[in-house]
C-alpha cells in the first residue's frame, strides 16, 4: 500500500507522437512510456475549461504528443487568456482549435465535441470565496458535467470521458479519514461530509462526480474514468492563475501565517503529475473507475518549511497553533476557519492510497518540494510576493 508519503522516483515520461499512436508495443516499450493506447490518436481529442491550470499543463502534454486539441473556453477573443496555449502550439507537433462552451449553457459542448474519440472534462470552478455556493459552485460544477456528458451521449465518435474530479469528492474533512477504513482514503469511499454550508467546494465535487456515474451507468458507449487529485502545487503556464492552488501558497509567502500555523494535513501533487495523470486515463487502455492521485502528505508547516528552504527572508510560520487557540481566534480570521471546520480538520492525520494510480495507470511522483519552489519563484517574478 502507497499512502503517499514517500516519495517516488520521477517518471521520465512525456508522451510522444509516435509511442502513443503508434499500433506496434514494442515501439512503446522501448520508449518506456504507455501501452499501445485504446483510442487512435489521429482523432481530436476535446479539453473543457482549456484555459485552467491543470488543462494547461493537460493540453501541453497533448500537443507534445501531436495531438489535435479542441480546447473549449468562455471567451475565445481574450487573446491575453489564451497565449500560453498558442505558443505551446507553436512549439509542439499538436495543432489546437478553440471552441466557445459555457459549462451552463445546454448544448455547448457539441461542436468541440464533433470527432473526438476522448473527451477531458476539466472544466469546474475551484475557488473558496463565493457569495452563493449553489450558484458559484454546484450549479457549474453538476450542471456543467451533466451538459457535457450529455453532449458524450448524443456524440457516437465518444469511447472515454475522463473528469477531473478531486480527493474532495473523497473526504470532507480530515476527520473522514480516521472514519475511513484502516483510516487511509482508498477509491471506495465518498465524501459525505460536505454540504452547501460545509465545505461548498468539496460537496460541488462530490455531486458533480456522483452525477457523472450516474450518467455513464445509464448507457455503455462511453467509459467513465476520473481522475481525483489532491491539492495541486506547481507552477502554471498561463501569465494569470484563478485557481485557489495559487491563494494557498501566496498567501502562505506572504506571510498570513506568520504568528504560526494550524496543524492541518493534506494531501499534495505536482501539477505536472496531475496531468500526466489525465493523459493517462485518457490513453492507457485499461485505465477505469477513480483514481487518487496524490503525492505527499503534508501538514500547513510543511509547505512553510519547504518555502522557507528556498526563500529564507520571507515570514513563513516555524511553529504550529495549539488546537485551542485556532479554536478561540480561527472564526474572527477566516470565513473558513468555523469552529466545525477547525474540530474536524486540526490535529487530525490524513492519509491517502494511492497505489491504484500508480499500478494501473503507471503514475509516478515528483517531490513537492520542487513544485512549491517554483510556484513562490514564478509568483515573485510576477510581483505577487512581497519581499522577492
Ligand atoms: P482553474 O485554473 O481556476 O480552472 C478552472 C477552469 O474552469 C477555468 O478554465 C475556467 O474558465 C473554467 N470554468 C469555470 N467556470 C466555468 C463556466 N461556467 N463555464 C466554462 N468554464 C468554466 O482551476 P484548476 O485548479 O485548474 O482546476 C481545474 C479542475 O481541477 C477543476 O475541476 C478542479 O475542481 C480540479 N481540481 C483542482 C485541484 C487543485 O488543487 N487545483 C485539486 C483537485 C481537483 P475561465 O478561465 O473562463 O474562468
Amino acid at each position: 500500500m502507497h499512502w503517499g508519503m514517500r516519495r517516488h522516483s520521477r517518471l521520465t515520461f512525456m508522451p510522444k507522437r509516435a509511442a502513443i499512436a503508434s499500433p506496434n508495443p514494442v515501439n512503446c516499450q522501448k520508449a518506456h512510456i504507455m501501452p499501445t493506447p485504446l483510442f487512435d490518436t489521429e482523432n481530436p481529442v476535446l479539453v473543457t475549461g482549456a484555459t485552467g491550470y491543470v488543462a494547461g499543463w493537460v493540453i501541453k502534454g497533448l500537443l507534445d504528443a501531436g495531438l489535435t486539441v479542441h480546447a473549449t473556453v468562455r471567451d475565445p477573443g481574450d487573446s491575453a487568456k489564451l497565449a500560453h496555449l498558442e505558443k505551446m502550439a507553436t512549439d509542439s507537433p499538436g495543432t489546437i482549435r478553440y471552441f466557445k462552451a459555457d459549462l451552463l449553457q445546454s448544448g455547448a459542448f457539441d461542436d468541440a465535441m464533433a470527432g473526438c474519440r476522448v473527451v477531458l472534462h476539466t472544466a469546474s470552478p475551484f475557488t473558496t470565496s463565493v457569495a452563493d455556493p449553489q450558484r458559484d459552485l454546484v450549479d457549474p460544477a453538476v450542471g456543467g458535467t451533466r451538459n457535457v456528458l450529455a453532449s458524450a451521449n448524443r456524440t457516437d465518435s465518444v469511447g472515454r470521458v475522463v473528469v477531473t474530479s478531486s480527493c474532495a469528492a473523497i473526504y470532507g474533512d480530515s476527520a473522514d479519514c480516521g472514519a475511513a477504513p484502516g483510516g487511509v482514503l482508498t477509491e471506495e469511499v465518498w465524501n459525505t461530509s460536505a454540504s452547501l454550508t460545509h465545505n461548498p467546494y468539496s460537496y460541488s465535487k462530490t455531486m458533480a462526480e456522483r452525477a457523472a456515474w450516474e450518467m455513464a451507468e445509464e448507457q455503455d458507449r462511453w467509459q467513465l474514468v476520473t481522475v481525483n487529485p489532491s491539492l495541486v502545487l506547481g507552477p502554471g503556464l498561463a501569465r494569470t492563475q484563478t485557481s485557489e492552488s495559487f491563494n494557498i501558497i501566496r498567501q502562505m509567502a506572504n506571510g498570513l501565517m506568520r504568528t504560526g500555523a494550524p496543524n492541518i494535513e493534506f494531501g499534495t501533487v505536482d501539477v505536472r503529475d496531475v496531468a500526466d495523470a489525465h493523459v493517462r486515463a485518457a490513453y492507457v487502455p485499461d485505465a477505469q473507475g477513480r483514481n487518487i492521485v496524490n503525492a505527499e502528505t503534508n501538514a500547513l508547516l510543511d509547505l512553510a518549511a519547504m518555502i522557507n528552504d528556498a526563500y529564507p527572508a520571507l515570514r513563513v510560520p516555524h511553529n504550529t497553533l495549539p488546537k485551542w487557540m485556532v479554536w478561540m481566534v480561527g472564526p474572527f480570521l477566516s470565513r473558513d476557519l468555523s469552529r466545525r471546520f477547525i474540530e474536524r480538520n486540526v490535529d487530525h492525520d490524513w492519509r491517502a492510497d494511492n497505489s491504484k494510480g500508480i499500478r494501473e495507470l503507471g503514475i509516478s511522483y515528483r517531490p513537492i518540494k520542487t513544485a512549491v519552489a517554483e510556484m513562490v519563484s514564478q509568483m515573485g517574478e510576477s510581483g505577487q510576493i512581497r519581499g522577492l
